[in-house]
């Protein structure tokens, strides 16, 4: 298989910047994860390097996911294949059939999109492993958005990388804000705040589509399933902020306000953000913030991708001049 050389070494710190003082008296910061350099980045495509490394440890030569055709993990993951000259199959559920940006760039990096229904996944995804073993090929399955151990682990990176930013410039976020989907992001920066024993600072995960109960439990499943033997000592139900406030309603909808913020801050600061995943939790931060009347902290946001999504969102006339 083929090398891609960014994945090879451990990827470069992302930025972190000081956006401007439009948000009122907190001191927000973004860490640019949108522009890990593969396939428009993201936290899909940090969780992609860890899943390449594992990858060229095998004989695989189809990589197998599951997710849909327009989400970003396909993407990237069609993306990796293509760039390793493997093949890549990707199980989508029928539910799911919207044409965008992604769906386009999946198909046009070959990759092979079988649909079904989605209380069939599980079955379909055995059936076609077992199919491709048949058949003598070597199978690697990669879970919907790169969920599991490599994603968790690619997010405990993303922690390490902000405390570094924090020693070598004498500061502290107080918060750390993110859009949740699966899960596993912020399974990866709570599991990093614990083994640092850094309890003092919130992690707060803004739901874009489960509500809380079950997205508070997929969370920490995926940070038992990380920690292993040292969960019972290091975990605290505290550390573990999921809200679901901020959901628009579920997966893909959102408000006329959630398009002004992300109009708004195109204009004023240069940064891309989309209506599913990044906008929608930056507008449910500055909602949160102003709530819980937080004054005066200073803030992380992690802009976790989502690029070729904005240029959807442009193209239908989503985005209002804003404020
Ligand atoms: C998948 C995704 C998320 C959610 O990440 P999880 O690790 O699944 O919680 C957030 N933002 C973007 C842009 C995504 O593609």
């Amino acid at each position: 298989m083929k090398e891609i050389p960014v994945f090879e070494k451990d990827l470069e710190r992302t930025c972190i910047q000081e956006l401007s003082d439009s948000y009122g008296t907190n001191r927000i910061f973004m860490k640019r994860d949108d522009v890990i350099p593969f396939s428009f980045g993201g936290n899909k495509a940090r969780k992609a390097a860890g899943f390449y490394r594992d990858i060229k440890r095998t004989d695989t030569d189809v990589i197998m996911t599951y997710g849909s055709n327009s989400s970003n993990h396909c993407r990237i993951i069609a993306n990796m294949a293509a760039g390793m000259g493997l093949s890549c199959h990707i199980i989508s559920p029928e539910e799911n059939r919207e044409l965008l940006n992604n769906t386009k760039l999946v198909q046009t990096f070959g990759a092979v999109i079988e649909t079904c229904p989605v209380t069939k996944v599980a079955e379909t995804i055995e059936n076609r492993k077992a199919a491709y073993r048949e058949a003598g090929k070597h199978p690697y399955f990669i879970q919907g958005g790169g969920h599991g151990n490599h994603g968790t682990e690619a997010y405990v990176r993303a922690y390490r990388e902000i405390e570094e930013f924090e020693k070598e410039n004498d500061f502290y976020f107080d918060y750390i804000f993110h859009a949740s989907g699966t899960g596993t992001t912020q399974a990866g920066l709570v599991c990093g705040s614990l083994l640092s024993g850094d309890v003092r600072r919130k992690i707060v995960g803004i739901s874009i589509a489960r509500e809380a109960g079950r997205g508070r439990d997929v969370v920490r499943e995926s940070i038992r399933e990380y920690l292993g033997g040292r969960f019972d000592t290091l975990y605290r139900e505290e550390s573990l902020i999921f809200t679901d406030a901020y959901r628009c309603g579920g997966y893909g909808h959102y408000t006329k306000e959630v398009a002004e913020t992300i109009g708004a801050v195109m204009k004023r600061e240069g940064i891309a953000m989309d209506t599913t995943y990044v906008g929608k939790a930056f507008h449910g931060m500055l909602t949160y913030l102003n709530e819980e009347k937080i004054r005066d902290k200073k803030i992380l946001f992690v802009h976790t991708g989502g690029g070729p999504l904005f240029f959807d969102g442009l193209a239908a006339g989503v985005f209002s001049a804003g404020r």
